[in-house]
């Protein structure tokens, strides 16, 4: 194992995830994209349906064009109103973000604040899905896949994560959708990130703030969130507070890997990836939903989302 001295460098260690967080890493950020995803392209609609102020909007709606997530067109050449469309950047994201919606599927609770269910065209089924590694078919749960890094470990600047910044946490309760849970967890960094590491083993508070260059207050507070979500839970071992993740955070899992993914994809800047996952039938992990009901891959060209249905159309199985 190579010492690192980590007095001589700043931030944490850099992953295709955070990299991709950096863009992602705001709970409205989430939301909006999740509108344009349902079909949303102007303004007034992203405003009315999330009920965001709109000096708020317009930063996001900005900070997605920066990133090259939507762009501003006219709706048609007769047309003088804009709306904002998506690129191929963030389209290759919807996928990942069924996993949200499953999330919440998952959590009876949370069921009502998604007014919308998504189908599975394939066999007509709303989808109930698993990620399942496209290899072996497998399912990737989090003891299937090991972290290799393929370069030097670097170290991200400190510029985004402020060491003291607490914001994030409060910024979904702003928009009285705390319900939110996946995009609140989703949109902030810190959490992820925790989450993340708890998946790889579990851990303890100085550690995983020195880890990932958090303030203790800061790594604290998330793991309090984190414990009252039933995501993660907290042992006495000896002096030290243990920290592992239970079994309720395994859904979240698929959403972390194909974030990081993405990130991969998208936010490398064209040099290979600082970390590979591999899964255990020894091949890099590619995991997509697969379909419950009929086995088929789930992706955004073979499902439509239709308004909530609530009969409880029996689980099958
Ligand atoms: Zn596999
Ligand atoms: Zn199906």
């Amino acid at each position: 194992m190579n010492q690192i001295n980590r007095d001589t460098v700043a931030g944490p260690p850099t992953t295709s995830l955070r990299r991709a967080l950096r863009i992602l890493g705001d709970p409205w950020t989430m939301l909006i994209l999740k509108e344009a995803y349902n079909g949303d392209r102007r303004f007034g609609g992203f405003q009315k349906k999330l009920n965001i102020p709109k000096q708020t909007l317009s930063l996001r709606l900005a900070h997605l064009c920066h990133e090259q997530m939507m762009y501003r067109r006219q709706v048609s050449p007769t047309h003088t109103t804009l709306e904002y469309a998506l690129t191929a950047k963030a389209f290759d994201l919807q996928d990942a973000m069924y996993s949200i919606w499953l999330w919440h599927e998952a959590n009876p609770s949370d069921v009502s604040v998604l007014p919308f269910e998504i189908v599975h065209r394939s066999c007509g089924q709303r989808i109930s899905a698993r990620y399942r590694c496209t290899h072996c078919r497998n399912e990737v749960l989090s003891e299937s896949v090991t972290v290799e890094h393929t370069q030097p470990l670097q170290f991200d600047p400190r510029d985004r994560l402020s060491r003291r910044n607490d914001k994030a946490v409060t910024a979904a309760g702003d928009l009285g959708a705390e319900k939110m849970v996946a995009a609140s967890l989703v949109g902030d960094i810190a959490c992820n990130e925790i989450l993340y590491t708890l998946f790889r083993s579990p851990s303890h508070l100085k550690a995983i703030a020195d880890g990932l260059d958090l303030g203790m207050s800061v790594a604290r507070g998330r793991l309090e969130k984190l414990r009252l979500l039933g995501l993660v839970e907290e042992r006495q071992d000896g002096r030290k507070l243990t920290y592992s993740v239970l079994p309720k955070a395994e859904r979240f899992y698929p959403l972390l890997l194909s974030i990081a993914d993405w990130g991969d994809r998208w936010c490398n800047d064209g040099q290979p990836p600082p970390e590979l996952r591999v899964h255990s039938c020894g091949e890099l992990v590619h995991g997509r939903f697969c379909c419950d009901h009929c086995g088929g891959w789930i992706g955004r060209e073979n499902v439509y989302v239709r308004p909530r249905q609530d009969n409880s159309d029996g689980e099958g199985s």
